[in-house]
């Protein structure tokens, strides 16, 4: 019998359930809202009954190789404990891992949200257009989240904490970020950060093309004013400049510091590309001998040539949280063995 898992990405907003298998891709998506404000107890009942109700319906098909979660971190591995999660409120310290193996009595594997997509960009993505194992990923969203993926494996460093490049200082006195530092990456290179500029300038009157975006919809999105810098509004423009500018920064720290073959832009702000990848990659040639000594003759080449440092944009868009989930249980090495010996004789 071939083997399926499942994986779940919870989100401070959406809870989204679904079964993978190599040859079917996934299937069976459960997309619910997330009710925080109902408490926790309430997410994770939504949570086992919609992985339960996935059970039910594959398994007479498929053996189960377990059960992937991606959650918000900072998370402490391996006991899969969450760390005071800004979008979880009253979710510090609860061990999710356990709570979910006790309910179900199933295998599961716990990542960071980050890391799982990075996972999917290595697997299904980028690294598989690039024949490349190994990537760094910046996830652009509502913060700036962060995957490193070694040989195909997540790096997790001592506990689990590793990959949170989203708070690097880019700007030593910048501003305050909810992490106690100043001048971290996500507040300049989030969808937030561009809003925050967005709404900033509607403020202070300096671009006409936002204040009138502003009194057409006061309810304005980044993909908005995505659209007002691409019409060629000087202020919009510069709002992903800066994105761009910090990603840059930060990017050539990175280059410098791992040295490999490939890094992957994504989340939502990710579709801004051609506005903030100019100031990006100035910065990273700037910043970066590593990078002037591997830049690749072109980001998009038939094969990816060795020894090359690549940075492009992700290739998988809002799937790539769950189908990182649900390749964590099937890449990892702790999988019962009936799965292995299932596996085998497929
Ligand atoms: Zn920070």
């Amino acid at each position: 019998m071939s083997v399926y898992s499942i994986g779940v990405d919870l989100g401070g907003t959406n809870l989204r359930v679904s079964a993978y298998s190599a040859d079917r891709g996934l299937f069976g998506l459960i997309q619910l809202p997330t009710r925080i404000r109902d408490g926790r107890d309430a997410v994770i009942d939504d949570m086992c009954e919609a992985i339960s109700r996935l059970i039910a319906r594959y398994s007479s098909e498929y053996t189960l190789a377990g059960i992937g979660i991606g959650t918000p971190g900072p998370l402490e591995l391996p006991v899969g404990r969450i760390h005071a999660p800004p979008n979880l409120p009253g979710w510090d310290g609860f061990e999710l891992r356990e709570a979910i193996e006790g309910r179900l009595n199933r295998f599961v594997v716990l990542e960071c949200d980050a890391n799982a997509a990075a996972l999917a960009e290595c697997v299904a993505g980028q690294g598989k257009s690039f024949g490349i194992d190994s990537l760094c990923m910046l996830t652009l969203g509502t913060g700036v989240g962060n995957g490193i993926i070694l040989k195909g494996e997540v790096w997790h460093g001592i506990n689990g904490m590793a990959g949170e490049a989203g708070h690097a200082t880019v700007w030593p006195d910048g501003l305050a970020c909810g992490c106690g530092s100043r001048g971290c990456l996500e507040m300049y290179a989030s969808a937030t950060a561009a809003q925050r500029a967005a709404e900033q300038a509607v403020a202070n009157k300096t671009s006409s093309g936002l204040s009138a975006l502003w009194q057409k919809n006061p309810e304005f999105t980044t993909k908005d004013v995505f659209e007002v810098a691409r019409s060629g509004d000087p202020v919009a423009r510069a709002i992903f400049d800066k994105v761009g500018e910090a990603l840059g920064i930060e990017l050539a720290a990175l280059i410098n510091t791992l040295n490999l073959p490939l890094y992957v832009v994504g989340g939502g702000l990710a579709s801004a590309w051609e506005l903030f990848s100019e100031s990006m990659f100035r910065e990273i040639r700037h910043r970066s001998y590593v990078y002037r000594f591997t830049e690749p003759d072109t980001l998009f080449p038939l094969e990816a040539e060795p020894g090359k440092t690549y940075v492009v944009q992700a290739e998988l868009g809002t799937n790539s949280g769950i189908l990182g989930a649900c390749l964590l249980p099937l890449a990892s090495k702790e999988q019962p063995a009936e799965v292995i010996a299932s596996a085998g004789n497929a």
